[in-house]
């Protein structure tokens, strides 16, 4: 399985930010893992034409669950490909936050996204009060259940990513990181049989030059969904050569 470094650029950058992209590419010509950025979607388009032909994929960070119609302001699943997307984001723990998603919201559109020809990465995570009170793997496991949509290793990525990781700069220890993978993995074999092993798991929250390598060291553990750091190809790049 070749390993995925994504960068989640957020509500971040314009068309001078595509500097970093090509000095990314410019730096990273090769990388053993796979790389994907997913910036704003006034940027898609630009960035997948910068991509063209190199080893970088782009994404979305989010879509509608139906194909087209009356959505003002909303984006389809074919309209991230056809901007040049081969992934989107979705169930990221700041739309859950930000705009009620559901599970269920998650997983249909999670299925338009596989339906238009897109690679999912479905996230999921605890916040802190969660896993202070010990239910981490309950909200993990409820999630997984309602988020993830019938799908095989090729058109799945599952993110943890625990809430209140996210741009703190604190990261759970890697016994912690390690349990939950272990616990996705178990889960995703449990639905989708030996396909599961292929699915590619992802830790994200606060995940930076100096820690990459040691969560990446862990088993189970396939990438990274970075956000701040990605926006920097310096950052970015040396996450890319960690994996
Ligand atoms: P940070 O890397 O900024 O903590 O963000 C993680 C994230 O939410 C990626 O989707």
């Amino acid at each position: 399985m070749k390993k995925l470094a994504a960068g989640n650029w957020k509500m971040n950058g314009t068309a001078a930010s595509l500097a970093e992209v090509q000095a990314l590419l410019a730096a990273h010509p090769a990388p053993k893992c796979e790389m994907l950025l997913c910036p704003p979607a006034t940027l898609l388009a630009q960035m997948a034409w910068a991509a063209k032909g190199s080893v970088l994929a782009v994404g979305g960070q989010d879509c509608h669950a139906k194909a087209s119609g009356a959505h003002t302001g909303d984006i389809s699943a074919a309209m991230l490909k056809d901007a040049g997307a081969a992934y989107v984001i979705l169930g990221h723990s700041e739309r859950r936050a930000d705009h009620g998603e559901t599970d269920a919201q998650v997983r249909a559109k999670a299925e338009a996204a596989l339906a238009a020809g897109l690679v999912a990465v479905v996230c999921v995570g605890e916040t802190e009060a969660q896993r202070d009170a010990g239910t981490t793997l309950d909200v993990i496991d409820s999630q997984l259940a309602g988020s993830v949509p019938e799908a095989t290793a090729a058109t799945l990525v599952v993110a943890y990513e625990p809430v209140w990781a996210i741009g703190t700069g604190r990261t759970p220890t890697l016994a912690e990181i390690a349990e939950v993978h272990a616990f996705l993995r178990a889960r995703l074999t449990d639905r989708f049989g030996a396909d599961a092993a292929g699915v590619r798991l992802l830790y994200g929250g606060s995940v930076k030059p100096s820690n990459a390598a040691e969560i990446f060291g862990l088993p189970n553990v396939d990438g990274a969904l970075v956000g701040g750091a990605s926006l920097k190809a310096a950052d970015f790049g040396a996450i890319v050569a960690a994996l």
